[in-house]
């Protein structure tokens, strides 16, 4: 396919408001892609590398204005480029004002570089696909200057509409309002297969080029055929907040697991050596990429973080002996092999030097809640209860009788309970661990990649409120001028009243006018809006933290105090004192 035929058919996409349309118009332009199939369907999303790929064009947006200044002719500069980008607002408009072609030099020839918009020499979407290829490969001394020429090549041959695209494609900026459902639903309309079908192969391969090319050549057989392979990583579960009253409600018991605070690992170990095959027969550079290692490493986004990460590589090297995909944590320790906080895990997690001597610094293990494939059997669709008793099988691997402390260590453990007390009681022993806190996950649940559903839930803290005495107000203005406000609140330090903060969010007029009846008979004096009352009243208040604050003379203040209601049934000797505000700040 031309690359500008590609162009058009996206500033159709782009025109057309309604997402039905946007779905028949992205059908027709697979229908239509022909050999490039894979590459359309991946361009269309603004992608140049399948998801699963973490190969990155690594160029930023200075050598990309570089680029299309110098295809725009000598008289444009890249700061010409980002003076335009200011005014306008949007890098493809901005690309689309020139007018490219002809120019000469270092690079022209990666495009052709004699004829711009399109004489003859048009520009396919394979060709803009394996030059951008080309430019993400080259690294080392002077590869920036490679990467701005091989973009030069292709904007020196592109028309404007066809910049305005290339442009975005390069910056990942395509917006042109097609997400990941829309290809979905087109790949399910141009080939004739269910959704969900395209959907569940989506999950396990992460290369919308390739389903589609499946889709269309293998039809649904071939879709349901496509597996998990050990080596591509798999989008993780994600977790919804929530608390214990909700998860027993909904289900008959919850799987409950301590919370590690680490970053999210998942492993894909084959101790023959891990082959990917094929990574996309469509992309240029000589598709697959085998290796002989044995362990994958992939951060939450499906970076590749292995050579980071070497003590999980040696984990798995000496504890899994079947092929494995496994999820987890990876948690920095210290020598007593206690958990360090998150920040520790973030000085080695993506490291890509001088990782021995970092490994110095922190120490980091992994642990592991979830098991995705085993020795070529896919577990996505297997209840958690049973994921997790082949986590446990797999982590003994090579040690049934459990003597190996890293492997038990690596094992998070799971409690499948209704009890709320007991849930309670794992909570408060994650926490003295030194742990987050608990998770709460439905032990009947499938595995579902990349969703942040229900079945997966951390448990929100409880937040605990206080009931303050309001001490002083101030008068509203404009239409509020009526009203008392911007309500003072206080603690009880003994005999004394010590201020803590202000509370003048989530209050209606209405509620403001009641206020304002129940307080104005305790004013003490004014000044101004400002009004001192007599303790009298005591609100009930939510915030989300408590912090250390010079402004009130409490020596504390809430951060996000949110207004709750009026604690009639108290009076100001029965509200919280500072003592129970230092310990609920020690928690
Ligand atoms: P959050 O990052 O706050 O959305 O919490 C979800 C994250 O907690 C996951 O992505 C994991 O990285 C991490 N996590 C820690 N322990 C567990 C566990 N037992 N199960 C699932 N996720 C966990």
């Amino acid at each position: 396919m031309e690359f500008a035929t590609f162009a058009d058919r996206a500033a159709e996409i782009e025109a057309e408001p309604a997402d039905l349309e946007i779905v028949a118009l992205v059908t027709d332009l697979l229908e239509d892609a022909g050999d490039d199939l894979g590459i359309v369907s991946r361009f269309v999303q603004g992608r140049v590398f399948p998801a699963w790929d973490s190969t990155t064009l690594d160029i930023g947006p200075s050598a990309c204005y570089e680029a299309i200044a110098r295809a725009a002719g000598t008289n444009v500069s890249a700061d010409d480029v980002e003076d335009r980008l200011a005014e306008v607002g949007e890098i493809g408009e901005v690309a689309a004002g020139y007018d490219f072609g002809g120019q000469t030099g270092l690079g022209a020839f990666a495009g052709g570089g004699e004829s711009g918009g399109g004489d003859g020499d048009d520009l396919t979407v394979r060709e803009a696909s394996e030059t951008l290829e080309e430019l993400a490969a080259a690294s080392g001394s002077g590869s920036q200057d490679r990467k701005v020429d091989l973009l030069f090549g292709l904007f020196n041959r592109c028309s404007s509409e066809e910049a305005r695209y290339l442009a975005r494609l390069v910056l990942s900026e395509m917006r042109i309002g097609v997400g990941e459902g829309t290809v979905r639903d087109a790949v399910a309309e141009a080939f004739d297969v269910p959704a969900e079908r395209v959907e569940r192969a989506l999950q396990v391969s992460n290369d919308y080029g390739r389903v589609a090319r499946v889709a269309r050549d293998e039809g649904l057989e071939g879709l349901d055929a496509m597996d998990l392979e050990v080596g591509r990583p798999v989008q993780a579960m994600l977790a919804q907040a929530g608390t214990v009253t909700e998860a027993l409600e909904e289900w008959d018991e919850a799987a409950v697991e301590w919370k590690y605070d680490g970053a999210r690992i998942q492993l894909h170990h084959d101790p023959e050596g891990i082959d990917v095959e094929g990574a996309d027969a469509e992309r240029g550079g000589g598709g697959a990429r085998a290796t002989t290692e044995t362990t994958r490493v992939f951060s939450r986004n499906m970076e590749d973080v292995t050579n980071a990460l070497p003590e999980v590589v040696e984990f798995a090297e000496a504890t899994l002996e079947e092929p494995a995909i496994l999820d987890g944590e990876v948690v920095a320790i210290d020598e007593d092999g206690d958990p360090l906080p998150f920040q520790e895990v973030l000085r080695r997690f993506r490291r890509k030097h001088d990782v021995a001597k970092a490994r110095e610094d922190v120490t980091v293990r992994p642990v592991f809640f979830d098991c995705l494939h085993v020795d070529g059997e896919d577990l996505l669709e297997a209840p958690l209860a049973e994921r997790h008793d082949r986590l446990v099988a797999v982590l003994s691997g090579n040690d049934p009788a459990g003597t190996d402390e890293s492997a038990v260590e690596a094992l998070s453990l799971l409690w499948v309970t209704d009890d709320a007390d007991e849930i309670e009681s794992i909570d408060a022993d994650a926490l003295e661990a030194g742990h987050e806190g608990i998770m709460l996950k439905n032990p009947e649940s499938a595995y579902s990649p990349g969703r942040r559903g229900k079945n997966w839930r951390k448990r929100k803290p409880d937040v605990e409120t206080l009931d303050c005495v309001v001490t002083g107000a101030e008068w509203g203005e404009g239409r509020r001028a009526t009203f008392l406000g911007t309500f003072e609140l206080s603690v009880r330090d003994g005999d004394d009243l010590e201020t803590i903060g202000r509370v003048a969010t989530g209050i209606t007029d209405e509620k403001l006018a009641e206020l304002t009846d129940l307080l104005e008979p305790h004013v003490a004096a004014e000044e101004g809006q400002r009004v001192d009352l007599e303790p009298a009243v005591v609100f009930e208040v939510g915030y989300e933290e408590i912090q250390r604050s010079p402004t009130y003379s409490s020596g504390y203040a809430l951060r996000f105090p949110r207004f709750l209601g009026v604690r009639h049934d108290k009076g100001t000797e029965d509200a919280d004192s500072l003592e129970r505000v230092e310990s609920l700040r020690s928690r």
